[in-house]
C-alpha cells in the first residue's frame, strides 16, 4: 500500500517534469530554439534559472508567479500545462493498473509508448493553440514514434502488419502532396497537418477512440459557429468561415477530446 502511494507520487511528480518539459517545447519549437541543451532562461530579463525555479509546479508556488529575477509575472499557462499533465499521468496509471507488484516488460513498454504519445499531443496541441499552427518537426516526431509502436505490435505483440500498412500509405501519401503543393518540406499546410495527426491518434488509440474524438471535434466546431452566429446576427459582415479560420485550433480539440475518450475507455474497461 505504502509503496504504491510512493509509485504514484512518482508518476505524478515524473509528470509535472514532463509538463514542464512540453512548456518548454511549446515555448522554444515554433521559434526554432533547441529544446534540449540551450539552458532555460526568463523570457523576460534572459536570467538563466537556477534549480530551484525549475522544480515543477512548486517553484511556481513558492515564487508566487513572478520571475526570481525580474518580478515579471509568470503565465499561468506553465502551472497549469503541468498539473494538469502530473494529474494526467496518474489517472492514466491508475486507470491501466499500475502498481507495484505488478511490473513486467509489457507495461513497461506500453506505458514508455503511452508518454511518447502524449509528448506529440501536448507538445503539437500547445502551439496549435499559441500560434494555430501544426508544427511540421511535431508531426515527423509522431510519424516516427507510430513506426517505432508499429515495429514493436508486430514483433513482440505478433499484431497482424497488414492492419497498419494502410496508415503508413496515408503517411507517405500526405506527406508527397504536402511537399508537391508547398514546395518546401520544412512546413506543412494546416489542413495536412491535421489529417497526419488524426492517423497518428489511430495508430495509438485504435479507430474506434479517433473516430469519436473526431466526432466531439466536429460538435465543438458546430457549437462555436452557433455561438458566433447568434452573437453576431445584427452585424452582417462577419464572415463566419475567417473566425473559424482565425479562432479554432483543431489540432488542440481534437487533443483534448481524444484524452477524454481515452479516459472514457479506460473507466468502461475498468468498471466492467
Ligand atoms: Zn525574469
Amino acid at each position: 500500500m505504502v509503496a504504491n502511494i510512493i509509485l504514484y507520487i512518482l508518476i505524478f511528480i515524473m509528470g509535472t517534469v514532463f509538463g514542464s518539459f512540453f512548456t518548454l517545447a511549446i515555448y522554444r519549437i515554433p521559434k526554432r530554439q533547441d529544446i534540449t541543451h540551450t539552458h532555460s532562461y526568463c523570457p523576460n530579463c534572459q536570467h538563466k534559472l537556477g534549480i530551484l525555479d525549475l522544480i515543477p509546479v512548486f517553484s511556481y508556488l513558492f515564487l508566487g508567479a513572478k520571475c526570481r529575477y525580474c518580478k515579471e509575472r509568470i503565465r499561468p499557462r506553465y502551472f497549469i500545462v503541468e498539473i494538469s499533465s502530473g494529474i494526467l499521468f496518474v489517472t492514466l496509471a491508475y486507470l491501466i493498473n499500475i502498481n507495484i507488484f505488478s511490473w513486467n516488460i509489457n507495461i513497461i513498454a506500453d506505458s514508455a509508448f503511452l508518454a511518447l504519445y502524449l509528448c506529440f499531443l501536448f507538445i503539437m496541441a500547445g502551439i496549435d493553440k499559441e500560434n494555430r499552427q501544426i508544427n511540421k518537426a511535431i508531426t515527423v516526431y509522431g510519424i516516427m514514434i507510430s513506426i517505432l509502436y508499429i515495429i514493436y505490435l508486430c514483433t513482440v505483440e505478433k499484431a497482424n502488419i497488414y492492419r497498419y500498412v494502410i496508415y503508413l500509405i496515408f503517411y507517405v501519401a500526405f506527406l508527397i502532396l504536402d511537399t508537391i503543393t508547398l514546395k518546401k518540406f520544412v512546413k506543412n499546410s494546416y489542413a495536412i497537418g491535421v489529417m497526419l495527426t488524426i492517423i497518428t491518434m489511430a495508430i495509438f488509440t485504435g479507430r474506434f477512440i479517433t473516430l469519436n474524438s473526431i466526432i466531439l471535434t466536429l460538435i465543438d466546431i458546430i457549437a462555436y459557429i452557433m455561438i458566433n452566429k447568434i452573437k453576431n446576427h445584427k452585424k452582417k459582415n462577419i464572415k463566419i468561415e475567417k473566425t473559424v479560420e482565425k479562432n479554432i485550433s483543431i489540432g488542440f480539440l481534437l487533443t483534448v477530446n481524444n484524452i477524454l475518450c481515452i479516459i472514457c475507455i479506460l473507466v468502461y474497461y475498468k468498471i466492467m
